[in-house]
C-alpha cells in the first residue's frame, strides 16, 4: 500500500485544488488503487440520462466523481484546517494518524 494513501473513509476533508478548492466534505469511498477519493458533495456530475426501468422519469442525475487524493487534505478537528497526516507509532504498536500542525489524533474517536 503506498504511503501517501492516509485519507480513509468517513474522514473530514478538504479540497485544495480544482474547481471545488476550499470546500470540505466526508468521504464516501477510498480506492488506493487507483488513488482517489469520493467526497460529500464535491465535484458533482451531471449525467442525462434517458427514461429507464430503473429510472422511469429520466432527466438529469447528480453524483460525486472521485477525485484524486493528492488534491484532498484531511481536517484536523483540532486546528479545524487541512493538515498533512503523519504516523505515530504508539507504546503497544498501533499505529495513530496525527496532525502535524498539533500532534493530535485524526483518527476518529
Ligand atoms: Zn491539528
Amino acid at each position: 500500500m503506498a504511503a501517501s494513501v492516509r485519507v480513509r473513509k468517513d474522514d473530514q476533508v478538504v479540497v485544495i485544488c480544482g474547481r471545488d478548492a476550499g470546500k470540505q466534505g466526508k468521504v464516501l469511498s477510498v480506492d488506493p488503487d487507483k488513488g482517489k477519493v469520493v467526497v460529500e458533495k464535491i465535484h458533482m456530475i451531471k449525467r442525462h440520462t434517458k427514461p429507464s426501468a430503473r429510472n422511469q422519469q429520466g432527466g438529469i442525475l447528480e453524483y460525486e466523481a472521485p477525485i484524486q487524493i493528492s488534491n484532498v487534505m484531511v481536517v484536523c478537528s483540532s486546528c479545524a484546517k487541512g493538515t498533512r497526516v503523519g504516523i505515530k507509532v504508539l507504546a503497544d504498536g498501533r499505529k495513530m494518524r496525527v496532525c502535524r500542525r498539533c500532534g493530535e489524533s485524526v483518527d476518529s474517536k
